[in-house]
């Protein structure tokens, strides 16, 4: 059992972690300005925990880059805190074209912000959300880890970023222990739909946008772009379900906790790659709904493949998914029907 702080705990993944670690017996602070989330999903995350769940995690309000709200939590505390798991950051590839600034402030600078808190307070172990995107136009279909890192956005740059950061401090100084995992497309809920992916505005990922297109906020999809070199035209991606990817934060911490101090850095995704056409009919068998769907232009940024090799993952963490798009598109369809609009505090839109 460890004491540890998430950050960005509030968020889609880091909720879903949350939990996922509650259940395996740590205690946790979760930290969250909420800009693209709602306490709410803490409140749930301690209700689905069980009975001792509220007292288990400790919810605080402040951005990873005002020290002052990382050193109350790092030196506020009876315990130490063991580790971090780093969640708490900026995603969307098109905005980050829009505003490489504030995607280099909050992801860059909010990870520096965080890593010279843990040095001052003698914390030398985190696992950080690296993406799949750092690998850009990937060398070889599917990826190992061993391809070039060569980011296409200033979003895939600033993770790419901060993953040499925390090799140039593993390199610094002895004590580190630090994850790098860089995930796939992350979809799909908690089974319960209590817990699920509840973007503010319009989703700019797929999944969110289907089922909102499947529960009628939405009138329909836009495919962006059916002329990539794959089997049928849309651009294929290896999706993985969240919880799959919370247990996969649960073995990588587990390995750094009980190994002696190391860097890893491993893909979490699937090794199984669908296209956009065949998640659109997926969803369609999974919920009975017919989801509407016009092509429209490439979006900026993209890749025609992205499929992880999970091999490395699998020998080094005895971590593979385990639930299949079915499971994905099942949970989604739950969380969406549940909550039509998210924890029910997001701004709303008239856009689409
Ligand atoms: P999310 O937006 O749901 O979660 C991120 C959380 O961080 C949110 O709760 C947000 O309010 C919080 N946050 C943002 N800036 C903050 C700041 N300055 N201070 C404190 N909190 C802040 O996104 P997610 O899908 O859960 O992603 C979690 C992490 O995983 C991110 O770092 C993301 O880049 C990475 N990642 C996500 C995907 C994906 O497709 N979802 C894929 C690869 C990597
Ligand atoms: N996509 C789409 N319409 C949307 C959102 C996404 O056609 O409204 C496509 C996108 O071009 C990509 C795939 O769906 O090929 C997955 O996109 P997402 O944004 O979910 O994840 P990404 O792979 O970009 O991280």
């Amino acid at each position: 059992m460890a004491q540890l702080l998430i950050t960005g705990g509030a968020g889609f993944i880091g909720s879903h972690t949350c939990l996922a670690l509650l259940k395996e017996g740590h205690n946790l602070f979760a930290l969250d300005n909420y800009c693209n989330s709602s306490p709410r999903s803490l409140e749930r995350v301690s209700v689905l925990a069980g009975i001792d769940g509220r007292d288990r995690i400790k919810v605080v309000k402040g951005d990873i880059r005002n020290k002052d709200v990382l050193r109350k939590v790092f030196g506020g505390q009876d315990q130490p805190i063991d580790a971090v798991v780093h969640f708490a950051g900026l995603k969307a590839v098109g905005e980050s074209f829009l505003y490489p600034l504030s995607y280099w402030d909050v992801n860059v600078n909010g990870t520096l912000c965080l890593l010279e808190v843990m040095k001052t307070y003698g914390c030398r172990t985190i696992v950080f959300s690296s993406s799949a995107t750092v690998y850009g136009f990937p060398q070889k279909i599917p990826t190992s880890e061993t391809s070039n890192v060569q980011p296409i956005n200033p979003y895939g740059s600033t993770k790419a970023a901060v993953e040499q950061l925390l090799a140039h401090l593993a390199d610094s100084e002895p004590g580190w222990r630090i994850a790098c995992l860089r995930y796939f497309n992350p979809v799909g809920a908690h089974p319960s739909g209590s817990i699920g992916e509840a973007p503010i505005g319009i989703p700019n990922n797929l999944f969110p946008f289907v089922s909102q297109v499947a529960v009628g906020i939405r009138k329909e999809l836009e495919i962006f772009g059916a002329d990539w070199p794959t089997p049928d035209g849309t651009p294929v991606r290896d999706y993985i379900h969240v919880m799959d990817l919370a247990e996969g934060h649960c073995a990588a911490l587990q390995a750094l906790l009980r190994e002696p101090p190391q860097l890893i850095t491993t893909n979490l995704g699937s090794g199984q790659g669908y296209s956009v056409l065949q998640i659109v009919k997926s969803f369609e068998e999974a919920t009975g709904r017919h989801i509407p769907y016009k092509i429209t232009p490439r979006r900026q940024g993209d890749a025609a493949f992205s499929i992880a090799d999970p091999t490395f993952a699998k020998n080094r963490l005895g971590w593979a998914t385990k639930r299949t798009l079915l499971d994905m598109c099942r949970d989604s369809w739950v969380w969406q029907q549940l909550n039509p609009f998210g924890y029910g505090d997001q701004k709303d839109d008239d856009s689409n």
